[in-house]
């Protein structure tokens, strides 16, 4: 097939199936044409990275460093050309698209210095005349299952620390998005990229990704995507007894106290409810705002929504692009009809829009007398729709806050020091913003939650060794 864009797999450009990548602002606009790859693809994959793994893992920390420095150096210098295509193919604005693939180089850059410093220690032994030396070590061939709305990001805080630590990969981006993915793998390649050591399997989670979780040979998962879809990859890592990772949904609380700053309250909430059209999972869903402010605060946040531009991803000036696809977008609607019918009040939008060109348009939607027992402040509904949940204080705010079944990001707007660090302190999730976006965190320090947002050990800096090395304890009687 001309145009095609393939597998990697052991080195090898492959693959004849393909579909279209659709533009979710256009989907008269063809991206590309992408390889879907079959389950024996998959297994072929996975075998090339089991061969290539004893060269990798004994490979010298110069040669992984060069490796991850010059592809982060090569997505920096293209980070237009590359946050154009991921704005066209997941529909986020052109800002938020560059501001990614910016993100994504730092990462690889972070890991690229992170192969110069691998952890160990030397510590004496309680006999006397034995020393004990404490290694890390890589777990052996990871596969990598990453989801749609973070396709550079994502994909680069997994793929920079598993080839870091030694490991070797088999990364499976999701369907909606092989644009990004492709292009890393193409320019790992030119960085240097030896045979087998990433192999790149676009296609159904249900072909590709079963293959993964089925295979004895993969020794380690790291996943992020739905809970649902996390718990199976649970139980096939418990049954095939390697180590998992998952981050997975969220429905993050933002509290806004009375004695917030009105600005940066309504900043704040509507920057991480709204922008990247609501569908991150650190996104503020449920704002959760004390009485004294409630009525100062929707009044704001309602001006601010309708100065917001909702259309194309690519056009100068848009705010808040398409939504990812048909079915996500039917998905958000339901949940609007639905708070709606459970006697939520809309206080904004909510309807879809129509554009010049035929793409997945939705006006931000903001619900207020919400109660938190409402199934859409429970479940993650993943598009541009928040609910306001009114509480008589702070006390009542953290509870709200915390009763629910996820825990990733929690945030609050206060000027009170006690309340901050009481908040800090007491909010059941694994990241914590005060006066700041839920949504927004830094490349260089832990990620992840708690409660069924994230299983396993964190992401992203210093920390991913833990999940992407396992420890070896060495005692040598002198
Ligand atoms: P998803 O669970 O539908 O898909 C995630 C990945 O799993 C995709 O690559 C998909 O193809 C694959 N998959 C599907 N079925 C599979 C199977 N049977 N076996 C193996 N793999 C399979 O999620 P999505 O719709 O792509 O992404 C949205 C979800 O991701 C939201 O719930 C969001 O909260 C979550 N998310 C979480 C984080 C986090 O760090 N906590 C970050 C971003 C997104």
């Amino acid at each position: 097939m001309t145009g095609l864009h393939r597998n990697l797999i052991a080195g090898e450009w492959l693959g004849s199936d393909g579909a279209p990548n659709l533009n979710p602002s256009n989907t008269n606009d063809v991206v590309g044409i992408y390889a879907r790859a079959s389950q024996k693809e998959a297994r072929d994959a996975i075998h090339a990275a089991r061969a290539a793994y004893p060269g990798w893992s004994r490979s010298g920390i110069l040669e992984r460093h060069t490796l991850l420095r010059k592809t982060a150096d090569e997505i920096l210098a293209r980070k237009d050309e590359l946050g154009r295509l991921l704005s066209r193919e997941e529909g986020k604005t052109l800002a938020e698209g560059i501001g990614e693939t910016v993100r994504a180089s730092q990462i690889f850059d972070f890991f690229a210095g992170e192969c110069l410093r691998l952890p160990g220690e030397i510590v004496p032994s309680v006999r006397s005349n034995i020393g004990i030396e404490i290694t890390r070590e890589p777990v052996g061939v990871v596969g990598i299952i990453t989801p749609w709305n973070f396709p550079m990001a994502i994909p680069a805080w997994k793929i920079a620390p598993a080839l870091a630590y030694g490991n070797t990969v088999v990364f499976k981006p999701a369907e909606l998005v092989p644009g990004c993915a492709h292009a890393i793998a193409e320019i790992l390649q030119r960085a240097g990229l030896p045979k087998g050591v990433l192999n790149l399997v676009m296609g159904k989670g249900s072909d590709v990704g079963q293959a993964m979780l089925d295979s004895p040979d993969v020794n380690a998962i790291t996943f992020t995507g739905s809970t649902g879809i996390g718990q199976r990859v649970a139980a096939s890592c418990v049954e095939h007894k390697r180590k998992y990772q998952l981050e997975m949904g969220g429905k993050n609380p933002f509290v806004v106290l009375d004695d917030a700053d009105l600005t940066t309250a309504v900043e704040a909430a509507v920057s991480s409810a709204f922008f990247s059209t609501g569908q991150r999972c650190t996104a503020s869903s449920r704002i959760i705002v004390a009485e004294g402010i409630h009525d100062r605060f929707v009044t704001a946040v309602v001006e601010r929504l309708n100065g917001l531009v909702i259309d194309d991803a690519l056009k100068p000036g848009t705010n808040i692009g398409p939504v990812v696809d048909e079915s996500q977008l039917r998905q958000d609607v339901e949940y609007i009809e639905l708070g709606k019918l459970e006697g939520a009040k809309l206080a904004f939008g909510g309807n879809k829009l129509q554009r010049e060109t035929p793409g997945f348009y939705l006006e931000p939607a903001l619900f207020t007398e919400a109660t938190n027992e409402m199934r859409i402040s429970r479940e993650e509904i993943f598009g541009p729709v928040a609910t306001v949940i009114r509480v008589k204080n702070y006390e009542e705010a953290l509870a709200v806050a915390n009763d629910t079944p996820f825990g990733l990001s929690a945030g609050i707007a206060t000027a009170s020091l006690k309340y901050a660090t009481h908040f800090k302190r007491n909010a059941e999730a694994g990241m914590v913003m005060v006066n700041l976006p839920t949504a927004g965190v830094d490349f260089h320090v832990p990620f992840g939650g708690r409660k069924s947002s994230s299983q396993g050990s964190r992401e992203q800096g210093t920390y991913a060794a833990e999940f992407f090395t396992t420890v070896k304890t060495s005692y040598t009687s002198s």
